[in-house]
């Protein structure tokens, strides 16, 4: 058979020879896409057995997109040819591959066919789409990111900023950056140790480091900046550096030092002893101070623990204290004792506080503990001199007392024996004297009251009675004299209040309330005598129109003495009195376990005196 064609070329068969030795694909087929003519490396692409002829089949068989395929025979008819057009393709496997092809049209005879060649890119493609997906992510981040990545060149030039972010934290634009280095926007005093880090950061290949940037106007950004060194060869090829903006945690860096500096200074300097202690009580820390208050060394305290310097009679006080402490959680101040390295015992106040951890478990006890030996001591004079001073009026009562019964006795047997040999300004001089005796036993009375309710142990006799019957007993009592002064008195007091007081005691309370409101009311004024029953108390309230008390004023009315002088103040009143009547009242409402208070709303508009007793059964 002739192997040459008519005009004198290859036959067929060469050229099929030819073709199947090509490493790229090559086909001739209609518009169609009917496979007329392709070599070997075809199958090789798809993976088929390369002895197999696809002659006649469809390229529409390997497509796996049709809009891709009419794509690609359109532009084909547009332009004549097609270049580099990747199509994705099914192999008969049903793998997927990336085929590009570059064909064009040929005419044979009268019949347009489309010859062309394949290869697979499909390797090629899948990278670089994933080198465009890694670029994407790149650019998403740096320009929403507050961090700021910058490429440095071999020379420490920017080369690359993510400008939002410089733009945001720094205020500069692109072209401010690039061509410019680190250092030019550096704090000065930052430059030596950042060339040092530089520089370490080279052997490592990775450098981080805190420094300042200068912002465009002028103030300066801490940041944290993470450098990464690209070599290439063992030469530097550039530098990714990322960096954080922590002008914020530096700042709160800064206060907490200095707060920490306050703190340690207040607590070197302190005369207080300072301490801290886990919850076992063994100590974490001390100031100079409470060494000094113990008589220890440093590492003699740091072996001991609270309870090896506290008197044994404290430790159940204090675990209960400890205990209520944290069910309320405020601090405490009380008062307790310390032995000293020498044995001694040593009095102080301490002010404790707990700190509880983020579950609200206790962890930590910091007290502050203040010597008070002197305080004690003085606290101990006071007492003695208060004692001296009580049995001096004691006994100067006493000896005052008898002089003046006969005063009073032989004054009353002149009026009663000689009365028609005296002339009646005689008589009413002798009543003077009867009535300043009278008024002298009273404040005698007051005194001596006053002494006996100032020892320790004085306990009154508790005894069932009703108080209701007492004070409307009272009010009956001192009916003349709020008659004599037009008084109007009210009681609203429930009919019977039964419990347990020492009826004399509770007597002289309610009449020195009662006489103290009719003394100090005007004429014609009011008084509202009330009980009420709250809880286990009762609570008795004497409430006048009277002339009624200054801030000041109120502040002294309890204590001893505590009269407040009102002469020159226009007042019809008898004001004469020791100033120990609502002393010596406070002290028996209060050996009774009761309470007693006032309340004025000012001057001249009255006031109200309340006492509570408890309410007691048996
Ligand atoms: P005194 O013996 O002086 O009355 P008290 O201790 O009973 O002593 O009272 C102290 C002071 O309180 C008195 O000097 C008086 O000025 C004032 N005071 C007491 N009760 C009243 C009242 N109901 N209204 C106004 N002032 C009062």
């Amino acid at each position: 058979m002739d192997t040459k064609n008519k005009e004198g070329t290859i036959s067929k068969k060469e050229f099929q020879e030819i073709i199947n030795n090509l490493d790229i694909g090559y086909f001739k087929g209609e518009l169609n896409g009917k496979l007329l003519i392709h070599n070997s490396a075809i199958n090789k692409i798809i993976g088929i057995d390369p002895s197999l002829d696809l002659t006649g089949s469809y390229s529409s068989q390997f497509s796996s997109d049709p809009e891709v395929l009419e794509r690609y025979h359109n532009d084909l008819k547009k332009n004549r040819h097609v270049k580099d057009f990747i199509m994705k393709i099914r192999n008969p496997k049903g793998q997927f591959l990336y085929i590009q092809f570059n064909s064009h049209l040929i005419e044979d005879g009268d019949q347009l066919l489309v010859e062309g060649t394949v290869i697979d890119v499909t390797e090629k493609y899948l990278l670089e789409r994933n080198l465009m997906d890694t670029e994407k992510k790149f650019n998403l981040i740096a320009n929403n990111t507050n961090d700021l990545i910058a490429i440095l060149n071999q020379d420490f030039e920017y080369i690359f900023i993510n400008e939002n972010a410089y733009y945001s934290v720094l205020g500069y634009k692109k072209e401010e950056v690039l061509g410019k280095r680190p250092r030019e926007f550096n704090h000065p005093d930052d430059l030596k140790r950042v060339s040092n880090a530089i520089k370490q950061g080279l052997l490592e290949g990775i450098v981080q480091e805190e420094f300042r940037i200068k912002h465009k106007d002028g103030h300066y950004i801490w940041v944290e900046t993470k450098g990464k060194y690209l070599m290439e060869d063992n030469k530097l090829k550039g530098v990714i550096m990322i960096s954080r903006d922590i002008t914020n945690r530096k700042n709160s860096e800064k206060k907490i030092q200095e707060s920490e500096r306050k703190y340690r200074s207040l607590f070197e300097s302190s005369t207080d002893g300072i301490y801290s202690a886990d919850m076992e009580g063994n100590f974490i820390e001390f100031n100079k101070a409470f060494l000094k208050m113990l008589g220890y060394s440093k590492e003699q305290l740091l072996n001991l623990n609270l309870r090896q310097i506290t008197p044994s009679k404290w430790y159940e006080i204090e675990d209960n204290m400890l205990f209520t402490h944290l069910a309320v959680g405020e601090s405490k101040i009380y008062e307790k004792e310390y032995v000293q390295k020498n044995g001694t015992i040593l009095p102080v106040s301490v002010r404790f506080w707990i700190l509880q951890d983020e579950q609200d478990d206790p962890y930590r006890i910091w007290a502050i503990v203040r010597d008070i030996t002197e305080h004690k001591q003085i606290e101990q004079e006071l007492i003695e001199i208060n004692k001296l001073k009580s049995e001096f009026l004691r006994r100067a009562s006493h000896e005052l007392k008898t002089p003046l019964v006969s005063i009073k006795g032989f004054s009353e047997l002149i009026l009663s024996s000689y009365l028609e040999d005296l002339n009646p300004d005689i008589i009413s001089k002798l009543g003077e004297i009867n009535s300043g005796v009278e008024r002298l036993q009273n404040i005698i009375n007051d005194l001596l009251q006053t002494s006996r309710l100032e020892s320790a142990d004085l306990k009154p006799r508790l005894i069932r009675e009703d108080l209701s019957f007492l004070i409307n007993f009272c009010v009956e009592e001192l009916h003349p004299l709020s008659a004599k002064r037009e008084h109007s008195i009210n009681t609203e007091i429930e009919d019977s209040i039964i419990t347990k007081f020492e009826k004399e005691e509770i007597h002289d309370v309610i009449s020195n309330l009662l006489l103290n409101a009719i003394k100090y009311t005007p004429q014609g004024g009011w008084i509202d005598v009330r009980s009420e029953i709250k809880d286990d108390l009762v609570i008795i309230s004497i409430e006048d129109n009277g002339i009624g008390f200054t801030e000041e004023e109120k502040g002294k009315i309890f204590k001893q003495f505590g009269k407040v002088e009102r002469y020159g103040q226009g007042l019809d009143l008898g004001i004469d009195g020791t100033g120990l009547g609502l002393y010596i009242s406070k002290r028996i409402v209060e050996s009774h376990g009761g309470k007693i208070w006032m309340e004025s709303e000012g001057k001249n508009k009255g006031s109200t005196f309340y006492f509570s007793l408890p309410l007691l059964d048996d």
